[in-house]
């Protein structure tokens, strides 16, 4: 099922999730993030949008400080918690920053029409945040129990002065993929850019313990979604166009408590090499992301077993699993014409350990 923007009214603003922007660790659900706070920032950020993405010659924008990324975000240990799969990122503690409050865009994806599933959470929502914000029309899907996060993205998503386009529903279904393409290719009038995001991770110790049902879910979900979503929208697709992938540290440093969930995303990291090498004639480009440990709610709903939650990402290198907002600009830059002669890459942001 299709939703149009109309079924979908955008939440107040006062419910976007964000860390506490005065400083590292300070968590929103546990200060006074007020409505004027998140607001002001986000009109300081579409004024900087706005400014960056003016005529040549306009004021520079102002110098960022940049931070200590060992001590930038939480590190743990982590409150204990566990939400029903899929998970609501706006119920997580800390509340995930998808760069809510901290993404300004520059222009780069002016013009772009892009189709990013599993947008209402995680990485997936701050690449539709941050492509919104770059000048990008998005296209979201989610699964149906997801609609208080999709509510917010949206809202993100139009308060940038973007067309958003909400698509509820299962990718494990092939014609629900199709749907998707066409929904977003209509509701945003074309479309040039595909982020395969939506992905599934359950941990369970021993392959005895594995079953059936979920072995095939987690490949329905992750692999077959994107292969009915790339074969789906290519006949969409003009020489310019990109697909990006999101694989995984796991694709080439696997846990042995995720083996199913592993499997698929080595299978993502060489779909998109071969993909890659099958249409770059045609101008299209297709790469992937490569995520370490991520603070999102694939990981508290099931993702991760409640031992390993607490000591989330403190075994990397920087000592602190990331945000999703950090992985954004990854996403960003492989949507970006700027980066024309990357095809067939992985781009990683992984701490420090593993990855490509
Ligand atoms: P997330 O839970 O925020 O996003 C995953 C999304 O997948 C959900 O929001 C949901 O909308 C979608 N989804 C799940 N099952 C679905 C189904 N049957 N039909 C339709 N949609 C469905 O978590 P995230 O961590 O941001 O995950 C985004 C991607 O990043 C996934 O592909 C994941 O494998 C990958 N990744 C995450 C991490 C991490 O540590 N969080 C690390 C490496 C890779
Ligand atoms: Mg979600």
């Amino acid at each position: 099922m299709i939703a149009s923007l109309s079924r979908l009214k955008p939440r107040p603003i006062s419910s976007v999730c964000a860390l506490d922007p005065r400083g590292p660790g300070r968590m929103a659900n546990d200060l006074d993030t007020s409505r004027r706070a998140v607001v002001s920032a986000l009109g300081a950020g579409l004024a900087a949008t706005a400014a960056s993405s003016g005529s040549a010659g306009a004021e520079p924008a102002p110098r960022r400080i940049v931070g200590d990324p060992t001590t930038k975000y939480p590190k743990g240990p982590f409150p204990q918690q566990h939400q029903a799969y899929p998970g609501l990122a706006s119920k997580m503690n800390p509340r995930p920053d998808h760069g809510e409050t901290s993404y300004h865009g520059s222009g780069r994806l002016a013009g772009r029409k892009a189709l990013i599933t599993g947008g209402d959470s995680g990485i997936g929502c701050a690449a539709a945040i941050a492509f919104a914000r770059e000048g990008a029309d998005v296209a979201i899907t989610y699964l149906p129990v997801e609609e208080p996060d999709a509510r917010e993205v949206v809202a993100l998503i139009q308060r940038a002065g973007r067309k958003a386009v909400a698509l509820p529903g299962d990718l494990r279904s092939r014609d629900f993929c199709r749907q998707v393409v066409d929904g977003a290719a209509s509701g945003l009038g074309g479309l040039d850019i595909l982020v395969n995001a939506a992905g599934r991770q359950h941990s369970v110790d021993a392959i005895a313990d594995l079953s059936d049902q979920q072995f095939d879910d987690t490949f329905k979900i992750n692999v077959y979604a994107l292969f009915y979503l790339c074969k789906a929208v290519l006949p969409h697709f003009k020489a310019g166009a990109a697909i990006i992938n999101t694989t995984s540290v796991e694709a080439y440093d696997p846990d042995p408590n995720i083996i199913d969930y592993a499997a698929t995303k080595a299978a993502i990291m060489n779909f998109t090499k071969s993909l890659a090498k099958q249409v770059g004639k045609k101008g299209i480009r297709v790469n992937a992301v490569a995520p370490g440990p991520v603070w999102t709610p694939l990981q508290i709903s099931g993702g991760q077993s409640e031992e390993k939650l607490k000591k989330f990402g403190l075994d990397t290198p920087l000592g602190r699993p990331a945000q999703p907002a950090e992985l954004a600009p990854l996403y960003v830059v492989l949507a970006s014409d700027e980066n024309s002669y990357s095809t067939g890459q992985v781009y990683a942001a992984v701490g420090g350990r593993g990855g490509p």
